[in-house]
């Protein structure tokens, strides 16, 4: 679903590639751990697979990248926001609404859908987030794990098959980091999304993962494979 073939990726002004012959593959429906310390490139491959790379970021792009067939290279991000849901870090930058329920349909507006699907979307999303209760909410009053839920929510009513999440539990406490995980593995048994999922913490995420993939270093080759070879990394 997504596949990386010898990918470097330059920013402009810079001496060396933030990342280099990065080589691996998404297969539909995993779920795939990218971990490695900060400055190592995770946030690159993840802008490389929504297009931001090359396209918004002033870098060059060499090698291939292709997200459910599409070249990102030809491909800008308005031409991949089909197939590709990105989640940041930050929830609260992510929103543009004031209630939960707007926010879940903000995201279809521009699809051109007929109004009893948008609102039959809505509310299968408020079911499977566990969102319910809470659609008429003002967003800012909400937890940490309800926000980061709403956001995956507003990514995931227009159906996108691919999901790229980076650090999605970074501001959350444990608890509200397993809510969040929770969501992300039913979305990949149930619905059989990708999901490509930027971490810095192993510990954290690895038992939800099919795939690890490892950035050791800045430069450096990316290492992969299941979640036990690499918890023995
Ligand atoms: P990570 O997500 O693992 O922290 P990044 O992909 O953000 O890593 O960064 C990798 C390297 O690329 C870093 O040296 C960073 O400073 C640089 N970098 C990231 N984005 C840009 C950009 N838009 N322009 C120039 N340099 C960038
Ligand atoms: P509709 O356009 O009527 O919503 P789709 O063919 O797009 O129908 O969706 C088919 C089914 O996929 C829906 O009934 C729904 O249960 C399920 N679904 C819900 N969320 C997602 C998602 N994020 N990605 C893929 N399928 C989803």
């Amino acid at each position: 679903m997504i596949r990386f073939e010898d990918v470097s990726v330059t920013y402009d002004g810079a001496a060396e590639p933030a990342v280099r012959g990065v080589d691996f593959e998404v297969p539909e429906g995993e779920l795939v751990l990218l971990v490695g310390p900060s400055g190592t490139g995770k946030s690159t491959i993840l802008n490389s697979v929504s297009g931001l790379v090359p396209h918004f970021t002033g870098g060059t792009l060499r090698g291939r990248v292709t997200v459910a067939g599409r070249d990102t290279r030809t491909h800008k991000p308005r031409e991949l926001a089909d197939v590709v849901g990105t989640v940041g870090q930050d929830p609260l930058s992510h929103f543009v609404t004031d209630t939960v329920e707007d926010e879940l349909a903000y995201g279809m507006e521009s699809l051109g859908l007929a109004p009893d699907v948008m609102r039959r979307r809505v509310e299968e999303t408020l079911d499977l987030l566990g969102l319910a209760d809470l659609r008429d909410r003002p967003i800012a009053t909400l937890s940490g794990g309800q926000q980061q839920r709403v956001a995956i929510g507003s990514v995931l009513t227009p159906h996108p098959r691919v999901l790229v999440l980076d650090e999605p539990t970074s501001a959350l406490d444990p608890a509200a980091a397993e809510e969040v995980l929770a969501v992300l593995q039913r979305l990949v048994h149930d619905l059989g999304t990708t999901v490509l999922l930027a971490e810095h913490r192993l510990e954290r995420v690895v038992q939800y993962a099919d795939q690890v993939a490892v950035l050791p270093a800045p430069g450096a080759a990316l290492l992969l494979g299941t979640p036990a070879e690499m918890m023995a990394v």
